[in-house]
């Protein structure tokens, strides 16, 4: 299954197709994406059976965000080595986790618009919670995940870095500093959910390139170790990290600028594409 949102109505994917859940179920599922993740194992069921086989063609720029209003956001940080080196930080024990606050969530093709500062760009794989849980076994994570989707991590750098204890979360939290789509796609949809190449492309030039068989700590391990301490709850993501390959690791630094695109992909996952104005 690739759920996304059309017009801010929750859609189900086909190649080139969409196809409206509200109207494909007769209102079983309502047309807010959030309402269809919060009933999750129930809708694809549903899907499993009656999903409709056509739909209507779509534009990638018709796209909105699937997963507009997430209870939590979790971000980690350093969770890629060649990462850490590049930001001459020490790899903690513990998954470092902050948030970027939901208001900052965007649509997969959204604006991106610059602020005062360094903004930096980071590509990353992002979860998508469909069955809350606390204290997850680490054979039970599939069983919570509704899916994969691909997310932009923007960062203000002199904001994240601030303060003489630092917190990440409000210079990652600018408006629209969290672009993500286009969809939220199921793990069967995946040939190795476990091992998902990601890039990261600013103006044409490949600047990110990885795969997610190198983070230090797995999806596994961040859904037992956040829900450990939090509910997780459907609907909420996690931003799992970026690799090695943004601008403030360049020599010399290079920051985003307006007009500047930045096209963000995981395999299998799709790709988005914002532009800074
Ligand atoms: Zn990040």
């Amino acid at each position: 299954m690739r759920m996304a949102a059309i017009d801010h109505r929750a859609v189900g994917l086909a190649s080139d197709r969409a196809w409206d859940i509200a109207e494909a179920s007769g209102g079983a599922f309502g047309a807010d994406p959030m309402e269809v993740l919060g009933r999750w194992d129930e809708f694809l069921a549903w899907a499993a059976a009656d999903a409709p086989d056509g739909g209507d063609t779509y534009r990638s720029e018709d796209l909105t965000c699937p997963v507009p209003r997430p209870p939590q956001v979790f971000g980690i940080g350093l969770n890629y080595a060649d990462h850490a080196g590049e930001s001459a930080m020490e790899i903690p024990d513990d998954p470092l986790v902050f948030t970027k606050f939901p208001s900052c969530i965007a649509a997969p093709n959204a604006e991106v618009p610059l602020v005062a500062g360094n903004c930096d760009w980071e590509v990353e794989l992002v979860v998508v919670i469909g069955r809350a849980g606390r204290d997850i076994a680490a054979g039970d994570v599939a069983d919570h995940i509704a899916g994969f989707t691909v997310g932009q991590d923007v960062s203000e750098r002199v904001g994240q870095f601030a303060g003489g204890v630092p917190q990440f979360s409000l210079g990652k939290s600018h408006r629209n500093f969290a672009p993500i789509g286009p969809a939220v796609v199921t793990l069967d949809e995946l040939d190795d959910p476990w091992d998902l190449r990601l890039t990261c492309d600013l103006n044409g030039v490949r600047v990110q390139d990885s795969r997610t068989t190198y983070l230090i700590n797995d999806v596994p391990r961040l859904i037992t170790y956040l829900s450990s301490i939090c509910e997780l709850l459907p609907g909420d993501i996690i931003f799992t990290g970026t690799p090695s390959g943004v601008g403030m690791g360049m020599d010399p630094p290079q920051f985003l600028a307006a007009g500047d695109v930045i096209v963000s992909a995981v395999e299998g996952v799709g790709q988005i594409t914002n532009r800074c104005v």
